[in-house]
This record gives C-alpha cells, sequence and structure tokens, in this order.
C-alpha cells in the first residue's frame, strides 16, 4: 500500500492529538514536531504548505542542508545527538534553530551558550532542553540519569544566559521504545527540577517547564500523561529508508 499523501498523514496525526488531550482532561498546548531526517526537502515543503511550521532533525548535515532551501519562518529543533565540534555550524547556518532537545551534559550546554554569544545574528536566547535517559542498569551513550536532571538543568539556569531552560525530553528507552514509566519518569524529574528551581528563587514555574515526549507509536499515551511536545516522523513522513553503510552483499546464487 502507497504511504497517504504527506498533507492527509499530518491532518490524521493533529486530529489523533486532539483526541487524546480531549480524553485526558488537557488543555494546554501540545506542540507537534514534524520529525523530518532522511527526507528531502520536497516532503518537507509539502508539509509547510499543509500549515506545519515545526521540524525536528537528527543529524547536523541535513538541517544545516535543509534549512536554507526552506521558508525562513519555520522553526527547527534539533533532536540528535550533537557534538562539540559542531555546535557552532548549527547556532551560525541556522538563524531560525528554535530548540536544542538534546543537551547532555554541562560541556555541551557552555559551548551552545558560547556560540549564541558570539554569534551576532541570533538576539533571542535558544531554548534548550534536558536530555533525559533511562538506562535501567544498561549502557546508553547519550542523555543524563534521572538523578543528574537537577543539577544539570540548574547548570544552564545559572551559568548559561543565553540559554533558555525550556523543559525535558527523552526518548524513552536506549533502543527508542517508550513504556508509560517512562513518561512517569519524565514528569517526576520536571517536577523535581522545577522544585528546585523555585527553591534558589529561580523559576519557572512548574507549569511553564515543558515535557517533550512521545513518537510515532506513542503520542496519543504520552499526551494523555502530559506531553508537550510530540516528535513524530514516520506516520507523517512514511518510513524511513536508511542508505546502507556498505553496498549490499550480493545475492545468494541460485
Ligand atoms: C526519529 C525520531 C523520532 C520520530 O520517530 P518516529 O517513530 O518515526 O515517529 C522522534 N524523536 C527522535 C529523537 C528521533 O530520533
Amino acid at each position: 500500500m502507497a504511504d497517504k499523501p504527506i498533507a492527509t498523514a499530518l491532518q490524521d496525526v493533529l486530529s489523533r492529538m486532539k483526541q487524546a488531550a480531549e480524553k485526558a482532561n488537557r488543555t494546554h498546548p501540545v506542540r507537534l514536531v514534524a520529525v523530518s531526517k532522511t527526507k528531502p526537502v520536497e516532503a518537507l515543503q509539502e508539509a509547510y504548505e499543509a500549515g506545519q511550521r515545526v521540524f525536528g532533525e537528527n543529524y547536523v548535515q541535513e538541517m544545516l542542508d535543509k534549512a536554507p532551501a526552506l521558508p525562513a519562518d519555520i522553526q527547527w529543533h534539533f533532536i540528535g545527538h550533537l557534538q562539540s565540534n559542531k555546535v557552532k555550524a548549527v547556532v551560525e547556518s541556522v538563524p531560525n534553530l528554535a530548540m536544542v532537545e538534546t543537551v547532555d551534559s554541562t560541556k555541551l550546554a557552555d559551548k551552545l551558550n558560547k556560540a549564541v554569544e558570539a554569534y551576532s545574528g541570533r538576539t533571542t536566547p535558544l531554548a534548550v532542553m534536558v536530555q533525559w535517559v533511562n538506562t535501567s542498569g544498561e549502557e546508553s551513550k547519550y542523555g543524563v540519569e534521572p538523578s543528574e536532571c537537577v543539577a544539570l538543568a540548574r547548570h544552564i539556569v545559572q551559568n548559561c544566559p543565553k540559554l533558555r531552560l525550556a523543559g525535558l525530553m527523552t526518548i524513552g528507552m536506549p533502543d527508542y521504545s517508550s513504556r508509560p514509566e517512562n513518561f512517569t519518569c519524565l514528569a517526576a524529574c520536571r517536577d523535581a527540577v522545577a522544585a528546585d528551581l523555585l527553591g534558589l528563587g529561580l523559576a519557572d514555574p512548574a507549569h511553564s517547564l515543558e515535557l517533550s515526549m512521545g513518537m510515532s507509536g506513542d503520542f496519543e499515551q504520552a499526551i494523555e500523561m502530559g506531553a508537550t511536545n510530540i516528535r513524530v516522523g514516520s506516520t507523517i513522513f512514511g518510513a524511513r529508508e536508511y542508505k546502507p553503510k556498505s553496498p549490499p552483499a550480493s545475492p545468494p546464487k541460485q
């Protein structure tokens, strides 16, 4: 079966979001980030023409390639692992970068803060989220443990005046699957961060810190559990085809 047209798929997601919010009596707005990694500029343009303005990319080079080819009123969210040596390029080449959702160290926060400070093309603080990960004892490369969220959030608020702490983000488990406990835990971390900042006189009341959680497979549940920012890719743009890193093996001989 062919994929649905992007505009139709987008409308479906928006109406499912609305239903999920109504079901759970959620009245706060929920932002849809259309995750366009691996998809061509034409696909993003189609979503843009259907009214979508917020797009998420995982790879720096892809965002640098696409942003200049698309309208300037798009709000770009960076949602992948950001290497320190790419920070300057992201900040300076994407003036409409709205948010980096994946800050997972004080070092990265400091780099971003410096880059925004040094770049004269940007006059507003850059919104960032602390990326949380549930390692459950497994090895995980990116994201901070729940116990470290408060310290990283506090560091951003106290030491990074060019950044605005927008909230907390998770992709769920290291393998990108989510469980309800992940959503509950992220909300608990958000509350702990909010209480800490309030205690220091630095708040941001609790309700203003966002929760970025929920993807194609679980965004309705995430909304029911308090998400304010969901990141949906394949349900809007169709399944992703990754380019193989090496040539495919030759087919078996008949
Ligand atoms: C790819 C990706 C998504 C979207 O995943 P889908 O399952 O295609 O909706 C969301 N968040 C992050 C961080 C991603 O890398």
